[in-house]
């Protein structure tokens, strides 16, 4: 009898649609799910009358794939990979390949991949971006591995991909976990960007209390400009005008308003803290969902504190707008550069050698981060792949100096209406601290060196300096303390 192509394991939203897309595109499948339940339902539904084959038991599901075998896990990050490779181990044969498509983190897939290698099985950490959608129709697939492993999936992977003008939205990207090392950033930048555009939406409906449909018409319009053209505009426009069903209003205003941040947000705001790479935006946003989840809280602070609402903007609407959109390509351009700068760290720190175009080119397509400034940044680490910041591309340098005074008044105004602007703000921040020659911690410096001796050094000459700020008497020792 013959034997399927392709294995996946878990028939949750993502492996389903995984499945049917890779079974669309010719090759076989089998697929297996702990529950057997589900496995049914897909059966007797969606994969009927498709080339995919049903198993219950791991044996069954291992026994009917050719070999090298090639499987990949769709389930629930965290310990149902180890289990269900561990479950898997003793029936697989050397040179079979396991695929984790979950969000994993990316220091577990360098450990599992060791650990696999030791058996002469190899491991693709692959990390999958573009939600249900993108899983049946073309995500964006970002894989790290053993390149030996890459190569048999390869045909796979580049027709199930989603396809742009130069070509699937898939490459080989590094060793161990390089993969999922850029789905980690890729959700930190998706992070930092919704933010702005929930801090843009609050702008226009709160300072100038817009109606949701003039707020769908600016976000449709700006959806249409090179700068602006990105999936995330394209569904806050969509988003803003649908009307519940139920209340009668728009669906926007009855949803509520506290976020969730989940593993790869966070992650990537722990690594780049591990590692010293500046990522104010995104860490902004992060933090602001964490601060919207703490939603009694907020209602209390809003009476006492006298948090009645952000004031109205008095000055010409059509011009703040203009400013805005202007503001949201430069802020953008910042959460961009501060993933690419994590990116290129990570690279660094952990000998993953990657190449940041094509990073910028396998996110053209497909995932969520997508959008029409990625040709220009794909083109920036073209030319030069040594490039230090994105910001200092010539791609980007005078767009943003262009739009500086914008971005500028666009903080400056929310912040004289009340109105968060956290990842505006911090954006803005980044801009200005990352153009600053000198930067006021040198009083940092002399901070620490007054209460830690922790040395500081001098502009004038080379060397380590420390001085005696104040006499070493009990007293000052007691009002200052010693420990940094
Ligand atoms: P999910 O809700 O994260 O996971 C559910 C699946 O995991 C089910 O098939 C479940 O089997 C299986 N599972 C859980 N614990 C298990 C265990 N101990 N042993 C065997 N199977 C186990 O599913 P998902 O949303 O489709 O996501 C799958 C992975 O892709 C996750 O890592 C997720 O973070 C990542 N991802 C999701 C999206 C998205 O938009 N949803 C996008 C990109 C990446 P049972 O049916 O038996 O419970």
């Amino acid at each position: 009898m013959s034997k399927q192509q392709f294995g996946v394991i878990g028939l949750a939203v993502m492996g389903e649609n995984l499945a049917l897309n890779i079974e669309r595109h010719g090759f076989s499948v089998a697929v297996y799910n702990r529950t057997a339940q589900k496995t049914d339902a897909f059966m007797a539904e969606r994969a009927k009358g498709k080339n995919i084959k049903a198993t219950y038991t791991l044996s069954e599901f291992v026994a009917s794939l050719e070999q090298p075998r090639k499987i990949l896990l769709m389930i629930q990050a965290g310990k149902p990979v180890d289990i269900v490779i561990s479950e898997l181990k003793p029936l697989l044969e050397p040179g079979d390949i396991i695929i984790d498509g979950g969000n994993s983190h990316f220091k577990d897939t360098a450990r599992r991949e060791k650990e696999l290698a030791a058996i002469s099985l190899r491991f693709i950490g692959l990390g999958v971006s573009g939600g249900e959608y993108g899983a049946l129709m073309g995500p964006s697939l970002m894989p790290g591995g053993h390149p030996s492993a890459y190569q048999e999936v390869e045909p796979i992977v580049t027709k199930i991909a989603a396809q742009v003008e130069d070509g699937p939205c898939v490459t080989y990207l590094g060793p161990d976990g390089s993969g999922h090392y850029v789905k980690m950033v890729h959700n930190g930048i998706e992070y930092g960007n919704m933010q702005l555009i929930a801090e843009a939406y609050d702008l226009l409906k709160n300072g100038l209390e817009l109606h949701p449909e003039h707020l769908h018409q600016i976000f449709s319009e700006w959806n249409a400009t090179d700068e602006l053209n990105s999936y995330l505009m394209e569904i806050t426009a969509e988003i803003l005008e649908r009307v519940d069903t139920e209340s009668g209003s728009f669906l926007i205003d009855v949803i509520q308003d506290d976020a969730e941040q989940k593993g790869t947000g966070r992650w990537t705001v722990m690594e780049a803290l591990e590692l010293g790479v500046p990522i104010p935006t995104i860490a902004a946003a992060v933090t602001a969902r964490v601060l919207s989840s703490f939603k009694e809280e907020r209602q209390i602070a809003a009476e006492t504190l006298n948090g009645s609402g952000p004031r109205r903007y008095e000055g010409d609407s059509q011009a703040l707008i203009n400013k805005l959109r202007d503001a949201l390509y430069c802020a953008q351009i910042c959460s961009y550069a501060e993933g690419m700068e994590l990116l290129d760290g990570g690279s660094k720190a952990y000998n993953f050698g990657l190449n940041l175009s094509e990073v910028a080119r396998i996110w053209k397509g497909g995932c969520i981060i997508r959008a029409k400034c990625l040709n220009d940044i794909q083109a920036a680490f073209r030319q030069n792949p040594g490039l230090m910041n994105l910001l200092l591309a010539p791609q980007f340098k005078q767009k943003l100096l262009d739009r500086l005074s914008a971005w500028r008044e666009v903080v400056a105004v929310m912040m004289e209406l009340d109105i968060p602007a956290p990842a505006f703000a911090a954006s803005l921040t980044y801009f200005n601290s990352y153009r600053r020659a000198r930067l006021p911690q040198n009083l940092t410096q002399a901070q620490r060196d007054y209460f830690g001796a922790h040395t500081y050094h001098r502009i004038d000459k080379s060397g380590v300096f420390h001085t005696e700020w104040a006499a070493l008497t009990e007293e000052t020792s007691l009002q200052t303390g010693t420990t940094d």
